[in-house]
């Protein structure tokens, strides 16, 4: 049995090893013998592993992001099974309100691209979006977002509202999937406020 959330589909070739095709992640990851439950879980876990892989990316931006003083939030947007651009927050650097991790990479994106419609792509990227970037991640058609911890405060994708809903009226629906390595991206955000406050203390 594969996982229902994973249709996955498998070459039955090559001597016993077995190529496996993905439809939702796009990737192509091989298993060895036959599909018991054990195989699957194998197959599973290498695609947890390529999230992780991408989230990890998006964590390194945010670690630029932490360098710079900045909200630790970072991004990456994936194309065919690889990073196509990067970016992290720069709202206090560039002194400017729009310069989220998100709305940078759609930016980025767009002009690498030379399109405005990012259908086949996905965003990775470190905490729940704001109302902002799932207004801009809709308009430019992502398909799919993971993000890392969710935001109780002010997330919009579904912690306090649920910006990627069709019945808020937009064409185009964005999937999602929260909770990707959310101790890790959790622990960046708290280690954050925790030395601003201490900052701050001193001031
Ligand atoms: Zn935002």
């Amino acid at each position: 049995m594969l996982h229902e959330r994973h249709p996955c589909f498998v070459f039955r070739f090559m001597n016993g090893r077995f190529p496996l095709f993905c439809f939702e992640t796009r990737f192509w990851g091989i298993t060895l013998g036959d599909l018991s439950p054990e195989d699957s879980h194998v197959i599973i876990t290498a695609m947890e592993d390529q999230h992780r892989k991408f989230m990890k990316a998006a964590l390194k931006e945010a670690q630029k992001a932490y360098e710079k003083k900045e909200c630790p939030i970072g991004c990456v947007i994936v194309k065919d099974g690889k990073v196509f651009v990067r970016a992290h927050n720069l709202k206090l650097t560039k002194s400017n309100a729009l310069m989220h991790a998100e709305v940078i990479a759609i930016d980025k994106a767009c002009k690498k691209l030379g399109d405005w419609r990012l259908n086949d792509m996905d965003m990775y990227v470190t905490l729940e979006p704001c109302t902002m970037c799932s207004g801009a991640i809709v308009q430019s058609r992502i398909r799919k977002v993971y993000f890392g911890a969710y935001e109780p405060k002010s997330g919009a994708v579904c912690s306090c509202n649920d910006i990627f809903n069709v019945e808020h009226g937009h064409n185009h629906h964005v999937e999602f999937e929260g909770g990707v390595m959310e101790e890790e991206c959790s622990e960046l955000m708290l280690q954050f406020f925790k030395e601003m406050r201490e900052r701050n203390k001193l001031k």
